[in-house]
């Protein structure tokens, strides 16, 4: 599946209709989706501003920005929730429970025993973006996420309702919980693509 937002418009396809939207797959004269910059509504009148981030740019970024909260040495992930009609929900980084101070808990990855590393204290973004969200129901929501969810957090997903998986990163393709949550979500029905990066850069003063 594409990612949504600055679709190419065929050359043929502008040919037969000048403001041909490719996600609705109609003229968008008639009605478009509003987003990208090929999205004029058809009338070829608009000064609005043609260099806007897409909602895939945009929501991304935002999981990229959670990201940066993270106070993981090794993995910094962030997740956006988003509803059906591109209203941001909630958004996670992975980091400790509350109460449990950033400073007494370990980070490491390994240590004498297990009590000693990370892994079990830490919760993960995706999981931590559903839980962050105390408007009632993310049935039929989206996520976007840094890194292909683990199979502990695909089950939350599932569970939750989310409908969509929207990923950056899948570097742990091979390993057992990735290959685990993507059995559960062909099982569910969720749909799960990559996001397609666009390349474009952006400097923000903090
Ligand atoms: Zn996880």
């Amino acid at each position: 599946m594409m990612a949504d937002g600055c679709i190419q418009t065929s050359a043929k396809q502008k040919k037969r209709h000048p403001s041909y939207c490719i996600r609705r797959g109609i003229r968008a004269a008639v009605k478009c989706c509003g987003d990208g910059p090929e999205h004029n509504g058809g009338t070829g009148m608009s000064d609005k501003r043609q260099d806007y981030i897409s909602w895939d740019e945009y929501f991304m970024g935002v999981a990229r920005l959670s990201a940066l909260r993270s106070k993981d040495p090794h993995t910094q992930v962030g997740a956006c929730i988003v509803s059906s009609n591109n209203k941001i929900l909630s958004m996670g980084y992975n980091g400790l429970p509350m109460g449990c101070s950033d400073d007494a808990y370990p980070w490491a990855r390994e240590g004498k025993d297990e009590l000693e590393t990370k892994y079990v204290y830490t919760v993960h973004s995706e999981l931590n973006a559903i839980l962050n969200y105390r408007g009632g129901s993310l049935e039929g929501a989206k996520i976007y996420v840094t890194l292909f969810p683990c199979n502990e957090c695909t089950k939350a997903i599932i569970q939750a309702g989310i409908r969509e998986i929207i990923y950056a990163e899948d570097k742990y393709a091979d390993s057992i919980s990735v290959l685990a949550s993507k059995r559960m979500l062909r099982s569910a029905g969720v749909n799960f693509y990559q996001y397609q990066t666009t390349g474009r850069k952006l400097e923000i003063e903090l």
